[in-house]
């Protein structure tokens, strides 16, 4: 099944705003078995549009379409695509209760829309309403005849027409809603029109979190691995500084499916001893660290000085982090090193600032004056200065503290400064899921 993916708005085509709707149904399209052979963007502009959906529907199987849903008069989508296949316009009655409860809940409570007349100030609410409702009205419209999906998140409904026999679904172009969208109606029909082609193969799929080795290494360790199994086929993703490792089995049946990439599971989990740190889309490793400390009731404390507080933001970015992360001191200059964690003179004058013997003292300081479990220091040169021959750029060292457990590891990573600092405060995660491994084991 041929896909094209159609993104519509002004913003896009100036460059304003990154098209992370294409690749997000793109990826998912591609989960689903169906390939996207083509992504346009096109402007607000209802000439422009036309023309991009005729064309779509010449060449692709299905065309799914985002943005220009909304209440304002340069979102067109719907009078556009109402045009092409000879609809009239209507307003879908079930999204439009939703809106009106949507904005009787809003008006009665404290805070006042933009403009509008508070609730609270009795009969005039009626006729906010009916004003918010003349404006907003435009945003719950489709095409009449259309096919609806329910939107979980927002009020513009998506929907779906078929436009010289082509099933064309528009979105609205507000990434949140469209991920809603996406998972609670179109995995399901899209699914469906898939298996309306005569394309049945079922699809067994599980996602492997790798860090540590860059993909090459990845993929040379799972060479063959899925030779002479039917159906059987494996891909890889970078999104650094981790790697995706996507293992796919397809047959008509689901269980045949789901019975082989079990029996590949083992396999992948052997050659990627140590590198796979988790599965699935979702949880990364900041996330899973961070959950395993607080299972665990252990906290962490950072020292960070080429970082700048990275590993702090990370290490912030879950709710409920606070349980594991009272907080950390950025060390950037030799005196902070001392003054906030104690390093002490001789060892950076003899070793300097990069370096294990001072990593270490930031790590053992961080852990006295925080009062935690665990403590990581990391120290480098992040480049694209202040690089020597025995310390070029990309030389870090980074260090682990707790009671019976100390690691180091030195980076040698010469890339831009963003990714050696980003590499940096990844690895010193790294550091840590391993310790809680290895106290897991105990
Ligand atoms: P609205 O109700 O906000 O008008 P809409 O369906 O009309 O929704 P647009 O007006 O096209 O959608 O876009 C709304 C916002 O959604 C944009 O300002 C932008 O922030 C985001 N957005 C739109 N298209 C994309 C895209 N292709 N990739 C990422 N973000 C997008
Ligand atoms: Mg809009």
């Amino acid at each position: 099944m041929r896909a094209e993916i159609l993104t519509i708005g002004d913003e896009l085509c100036r460059g304003e705003i990154v098209d992370t709707n294409s690749s997000y149904l793109a990826a998912r399209l591609w989960d689903l078995d169906i390939t996207t052979r083509w992504m346009t963007s096109c402007t607000d502009d209802a000439a422009d549009i036309a023309s991009a959906m005729a064309q779509a529907v010449t060449r692709a199987d299905l065309v799914v379409c985002s943005g220009g849903l909304g209440p304002t008069e340069d979102d067109l989508t719907v009078d556009v695509l109402a045009r092409l296949v000879g609809a009239e316009v209507v307003i879908d009655e079930p999204a439009k209760v939703r809106m009106m409860e949507r904005f009787g809940r809003l008006l009665s409570s404290q805070a006042p829309m933009p403009g509008m007349e508070r609730a609270s100030e009795g009969s005039r609410a009626g006729s906010a309403i009916e004003e918010l409702t003349r404006i907003q009205l435009r945003q719950v419209r489709v095409p009449a005849g259309s096919r609806v999906h329910g939107n979980p998140v927002g009020l513009s409904p998506c929907f779906e027409v078929a436009l010289s026999g082509v099933p064309v679904v528009c979105l609205p172009g507000i990434p949140r809603e469209l991920h809603g969208i996406f998972d609670a109606a179109l995995v399901g029909r899209f699914t469906e029109l898939r298996e309306a082609r005569g394309q049945v193969e079922r699809i067994a799929r599980r996602i492997y979190r790798a860090f540590g080795r860059g993909e090459s290494q990845v993929s040379q360790a799972c060479r063959g691995l899925v030779d002479g199994v039917p159906g059987a086929s494996i891909h890889y993703q970078v999104k650094f500084p981790e790697t995706l490792v996507k293992l796919v089995v397809r047959d008509r049946d689901q269980g045949a499916a789901d019975a082989r990439l079990d029996a590949l599971d083992a396999g992948v989990r052997e050659r990627l001893a140590g590198v796979v740190y988790g599965t699935g889309e979702h949880e990364t490793l900041v996330e899973r660290v961070t959950r395993r400390l607080i299972e665990s009731s252990a906290n962490v404390a950072t020292a960070e000085s080429c970082t700048g507080g990275m590993l702090g933001e990370l290490l912030t970015r879950m709710p409920g982090s606070s349980k594991a992360y009272p907080g950390g001191a950025i060390v950037y200059s030799n005196d902070e090193k001392v003054r906030q964690l104690g390093v002490s003179q001789a060892t950076l004058d003899a070793y300097g600032a990069v370096s294990e013997p001072t990593v270490q003292e930031m790590a053992r300081g961080a852990r006295e004056r925080f009062g935690v479990d665990y403590a990581i220091a990391i120290s480098g040169i992040a480049g694209p200065d202040g690089g020597t021959p025995d310390k070029p750029v990309g030389t870090v060292w980074i260090a682990l503290d707790s009671a019976d457990d100390q690691r180091t590891k030195k980076l040698s990573w010469p890339g831009a400064r963003d990714q050696v600092r980003l590499l940096s405060a990844w690895w010193a995660l790294k550091l840590l899921h391993d310790a809680l491994d290895r106290k897991e084991a105990r």
